[in-house]
């Protein structure tokens, strides 16, 4: 059997595994690995038709290289694999400007727990992916630095907002990248992309230092050209932060050794709003492939109906900007980031500072989130919004409830779409977060991986299950993986 089509190319860096093996057995070192890896990227990534996934790479490969003879060594589950990190983790050592002009060249005093813990366990962090800004986007189009581009076809988009990750991942710089993941901004872009792409239970992964877009629903999440790759950046990053109120004290299990377990007696729900005519033929084909294997692999598969699925998006859009617009409020010019010069007053320093730093779609974004938390309308939108968002947690909740341990939908209404096609258009582009926004409002886990394509662009499958269930969604995943035979864990 042969890889799904367009699915991540083979070349480039090696497995996690296989990483982490060579260096435990002195085959490779943390030093060389590094050198090699921002080689491969500074010779792929500029000029006109470059990737541009990266906003900075590490150049102090003298200060990594000591950090990874550190920690790099033994028995670090992550000893001397390179990893790009989202650039809206907050990091010591590089800048984090959250793809906007407010942050440029912002440096945070402090590291995300996430980005920390990767760094303890012996991981290089070769450099900052681009984004749209703030995290808000589908396409990494909104990014104040230009675009990035789809590494399976340079004229199309990679997804978004974690497109920098899913490209750098896909394009074989590195084998897995952190994202973050508020509506969809893994699952979208590791589908468009070809690779996996996994958001977590929310509570799962710390949020301390992930610069916050709606906080409610904002979690950090993993790429990897394989299920494997994406679980062990997975299992390093989990786990309870006292820093962060949010995070939850509950026990991380072992991802990885149930990864074989196979499918069989699963019963894998397949809700029927996620299959609209309106699908192309594509992504259809794909998923109904993908179910084929399911059921070949010993899954029963069981048609369910979650009928509040068609207010997810205007309920996600209410929120999230909601939010957005509360959280941005730090960005006044007084503290960090742009500070507008010339001007006069207290509230001009604001206004100018606010105009000039922010571009359209964040703008768009707090203009909309403003209005719906502003008095008299707070009950009709926010207060609506918020109702509607347990309905649809406790629809997912009952579901998994009455015996469906997974369910699988389309991750996108759309494979990768040109550049330049939604931009003017951005009720279409908030439509390419249809089928994963729900996960986000239901603080379900859920996964996406490629399942097929047609014409070089690869289709993403997305997987969701019950709250903490990271494992069982990583299993069905594998094993969906090991039929196209596709990218063997070497
Ligand atoms: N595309 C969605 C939005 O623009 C989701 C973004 C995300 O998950 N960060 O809000």
């Amino acid at each position: 059997m042969t890889a799904p089509e367009g699915s991540a190319r083979q070349n480039g860096a090696a497995s996690v595994r296989a990483t982490v093996e060579a260096v435990r057995e002195g085959r490779r070192t943390p030093e060389r690995i590094l050198e090699e890896t921002l080689s491969r990227i500074r010779s792929a990534e500029g000029g006109p038709s470059g990737l541009h996934s990266f906003l900075a790479l590490t150049s102090g490969e003298a200060s990594a290289s000591a950090e990874a003879s550190a920690h790099g060594r033994g028995a670090s589950p992550l000893a001397g694999v390179p990893v790009a990190v989202k650039d809206n983790l907050v990091t010591l050592d590089l800048p984090t400007t959250c793809g906007s002009r407010f942050l440029e060249g912002y440096r945070s005093p402090f590291e995300a727990t996430a980005v920390r813990r990767l760094r303890e366990a012996g991981a290089l962090v070769v450099g900052k992916t681009n984004l749209d800004e703030f995290g808000m986007g589908s396409s990494t189009e909104n990014s104040a630095f230009g675009p990035t581009r789809n590494p399976l076809d340079l004229d199309r988009v990679p997804g978004g907002s974690s497109g920098g990750s899913a490209a750098a991942v896909a394009a074989g710089y590195v084998p897995a990248a952190l994202g973050s993941d508020t509506g969809g901004s893994v699952r979208q872009p590791a589908a468009f992309c070809g690779i996996v792409g996994v958001k977590p239970t929310y509570g799962r992964v710390s949020r301390y230092g992930l610069v916050a877009f709606a906080s409610s629903l904002d979690q950090v999440g993993t790429f990897g050209r394989t299920v494997e790759d994406a679980a062990r950046l997975l299992q390093v990053v989990s786990g309870f932060d006292p820093r962060d109120s949010t995070s939850v004290r509950t026990p991380v299990p072992d991802f990885l050794s149930g990864l074989e377990g196979g499918i069989e007696g699963l019963v894998v729900g397949v809700p029927k709003e996620y299959f609209p005519d309106s699908l192309p033929r594509s992504v259809r084909d794909g998923c109904e492939e993908a179910l084929e294997r399911l059921r070949a692999g010993g899954a029963v598969i069981r048609e369910v109906s979650l009928p509040y699925t068609e207010y997810a998006v205007p309920t996600y859009y209410v929120l999230a900007p909601a939010e957005a617009s509360s959280n941005l409020a730090r960005y006044d010019g007084i503290r960090y980031g742009n500070r507008a010069s010339g001007a006069r007053s207290l509230q001009e320093v604001y206004e100018a500072s606010r105009s000039q730093g922010f571009g359209r779609e964040v703008k768009r974004r707090i203009l909309l989130g403003t209005f719906a938390l502003s008095s008299g309308y707070y009950d009709r939108y926010y207060g609506r919004a918020q109702k509607v968002r347990k309905v649809i947690a406790r629809e997912f909740a009952e579901t998994f409830e009455r015996g469906v341990d997974v369910l699988f939908t389309p991750t996108s209404p759309s494979v990768a779409f040109p550049l330049g096609e939604r931009l003017d258009d951005p009720v279409r582009m908030y439509l390419s977060d249809v089928f994963t926004v729900t996960a986000n409002l239901a603080g379900v886990p859920a996964l996406s991986l490629p399942v097929g394509g047609a014409e070089g662009l690869p289709v993403g499958g997305q997987l969701l299950a019950p709250k903490w269930e990271e494992a069982r969604l990583l299993r069905v995943a594998r094993s969906l993986e090991r039929t196209f035979g596709a990218v063997e864990a070497t």
